[in-house]
């Protein structure tokens, strides 16, 4: 479309509220905006009233642009978001966040609950407690609250089918509610103590507590009371660790935003009824946006994450839409959230420590940001790329003789791992061990199914690896990715006699690049840091792949247990099979549901549910191992 043409398109844009979507000539989305009146918002755009940093370098690159209508300014919010998540366009502020967030969830629903740690909350009416800052701070947590607190560990299916308690029930760390060893009332009294404790209201339970131990001395229950007192001493020494943030008794969120240049530090500071929980910071942001936007899209896609929306937000500064995004996340958490930005006081305070928080994450982290933009710039020149390579993307294969063959994608943006553009691809068409025929498989699907493409696709392989790269990129219509192949391979190096050894060759294993229409590989030795890129992303789509593989592997062989069971034959595993889907259905039927099968009598369902959660713990205690650690 030409500039008339498209100036044309903006001045007969709707009056109404809703999303406008921005695409270059290649037919790309290069940015998402929304607006409650579109016309007047995509105009400021032509009349150069805009005075945000990035118009200048957007502008001359839209070629179209379309318009979403919405009835509210809420459902546009949230459709830009959905939007910018499927598209990442160029021009908007991209929120990366790499890592996992760990919250402990407790059902009240439950007449018997347990603490559980979970990855993401859900709104399904149970109590959540976090976002802890990393896995190591949820374990501790977690193994504090079990050892002071002895409810079940167990799941449901065990809880249920339970005839004698087991060995949690010996050492003391639970009172066997499963086999009626405990009242609900007197385990939901264990469950309030925990919830007070979680909602930072330790001094509350140890006078609680207090009142308690002396009421079990007088009536001499003085086991009861010694058991209560070490609770008392475990729980202060705990809140002397804790330190006092803030006066508030609501949970905050406290954003910290630094900036230099375009590059923007995003952290947070997490406070829970006035002490400090943790803090979580996240990759740099590379935009040219001005504060507000940066603030606003940082919050609506940290929270767009599921996050747990607490009672007030702090920043330090404007919010883009701020009566908007309050409204979306009030609606979220089902009471009134506010977005403030303090001028002075304590909540000035906060935001000030969480800037300082920011900007001491940025000063250490700015070198590794700083060289991989200059790695890209270096890498587009030495491999002759066509841009320079933000967003890089490999794709692994991984299988056993041809068998559960799967594919994995990984994908970096400006040298950092972009877990949201992770993705697994169970082998569908392809039987055997044919690679190349995976390999186009899960290339076919990838540029058919996922949105934005990636600037270089590295494959793992040579020559024949790259050809296939190329046919699924025709066959895609896709323009301007570029494709290189990284192979390592063994040379001979002719050994010289003046270095001292025997006379001879010596072999060396290096990595080769390939690229389109060269029949020599490109040796990148003398340039290392660059090499390094390449092998960092190639390094871990691999890994990606086999930790897949090796999850695909294990559930396999927990089907395999069944072939183990006494009274099992194939007929009645294909039955169970069919019925529950696999061992985690089956152990959620539990007894009742299992002894509706033709055969399967009450003795045998015990025996079935017996080894399967032996079975079932033993993969948990090494899938658990996988929590990262910290931060
Ligand atoms: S004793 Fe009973 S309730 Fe407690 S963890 Fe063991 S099986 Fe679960």
């Amino acid at each position: 479309m030409d500039r008339d043409n498209l100036k044309e398109k903006l001045k007969s844009a709707p009056r109404s509220t809703g999303v406008y979507i921005m695409k270059d000539g290649a037919g790309r989305v290069i940015y998402v905006g929304k607006a409650k009146n579109l016309r007047a918002r995509v105009r400021t755009y032509m009349d150069e009233k805009d005075a945000r940093p990035m118009i200048p370098f957007l502008v001359p690159k839209i070629s179209d642009i379309e318009y979403i209508m919405t009835d509210s300014e809420k459902e546009a919010l949230l459709l830009e978001n959905n939007l910018i998540k499927a598209h990442r366009p160029r021009y908007n502020v991209i929120f990366r966040d790499d890592k996992d967030y760990f919250s402990l969830r407790i059902d009240r629903g439950d007449p018997f609950p347990r603490l559980e740690l979970v990855r993401r909350p859900k709104r399904d009416g149970a109590l959540y407690f976090g976002p802890f800052s990393s896995g190591g701070a949820v374990k501790e947590t977690l193994g504090f609250l079990q050892r002071l607190f002895p409810l079940r560990t167990c799941k449901k299916a065990e809880f249920k089918s339970r005839k004698r308690p087991c060995i949690e029930y010996e050492i003391r760390r639970c009172l066997a509610p499963c086999c009626g060893y405990i009242d609900a009332e007197t385990y939901n009294g264990m469950v309030g103590d925990v919830v007070l404790f979680m909602e930072g209201r330790g001094k509350g339970l140890v006078a609680d507590l207090k009142r308690r131990m002396s009421e079990a001395a007088r009536s001499q229950r003085y086991e009861e009371a010694g058991r209560i007192r070490d609770m008392i001493g475990a729980i202060e020494t705990t809140l002397e660790r804790q330190k006092a943030f803030s006066m508030s008794h609501k949970d905050q969120d406290v954003f910290g935003i630094f900036r230099e240049g375009d590059l923007t530090q995003v952290g947070i500071l997490f406070i829970r009824k006035g002490k400090w929980m943790g803090s979580r910071s996240f990759p740099v942001i590379r935009s040219a946006s001005d504060p507000a936007e940066i603030i606003s899209s940082v919050l609506k896609q940290y929270y767009g994450l599921e996050m747990p929306v607490p009672d007030e937000i702090i920043v330090q500064a404007r919010v883009e839409d701020r009566a908007v995004v309050s409204e979306w996340l009030s609606e979220k958490k089902g009471a009134r959230v506010s977005i403030e930005t303090p001028r002075r006081g304590k909540k000035k305070a906060l935001a000030d420590a969480a800037v300082r928080n920011a900007e001491s994450v940025f000063r250490t982290l700015r070198r590794p940001e700083e060289n991989a933009a200059e790695n890209a710039e270096a890498l587009a020149r030495e491999l002759h790329l066509k841009k320079i390579p933000r967003r890089i993307e490999c794709i692994d294969i991984s299988n056993i003789g041809g068998r559960m063959a799967v594919g994995s994608k990984v994908a970096f943006q400006d040298g950092a791992p972009d877990k949201s553009g992770y993705r697994h691809f169970r082998i569908r068409d392809i039987e055997g061990m044919d690679d190349y025929g995976m390999m186009l498989e899960v290339l076919r699907r990838r540029f058919a199914e996922m949105p934005n493409p990636p600037d270089l696709l590295i494959m793992d392989g040579g020559k024949g690896q790259l050809q296939v790269a190329l046919r699924a990129l025709k066959e895609s219509g896709l323009s301007g990715i570029d494709v290189i192949g990284l192979a390592k391979e063994t040379r001979e190096f002719r050994r010289e006699q003046a270095s001292g050894g025997r006379p001879g060759s010596v072999k060396k294993t290096e990595d080769r690049v390939y690229i389109p229409g060269r029949k020599d590989p490109i040796y990148l030795s003398r340039r290392p840091e660059i090499l390094r890129l390449l092998q960092m992303v190639r390094n871990e789509a691999h890994r990606f792949a086999v930790s897949y593989h090796r999850r695909l592997m294990m559930k396999r062989d927990r089907q395999s247990v069944l072939d183990e069971i006494p009274g099992i034959g194939t007929a009645r595993k294909k039955e169970l099979i069919g019925r529950f889907g696999d061992i985690e259905g089956i152990l959620n039927a539990g007894i009742e549901e299992l002894t509706k099968i033709p055969g399967i009598t009450g003795e045998l369902g015990r025996t079935i549910l017996e080894y399967l959660k032996e079975a079932n713990s033993e993969t948990q205690s090494t899938e658990s191992q996988t929590i990262p650690e910290s931060e």
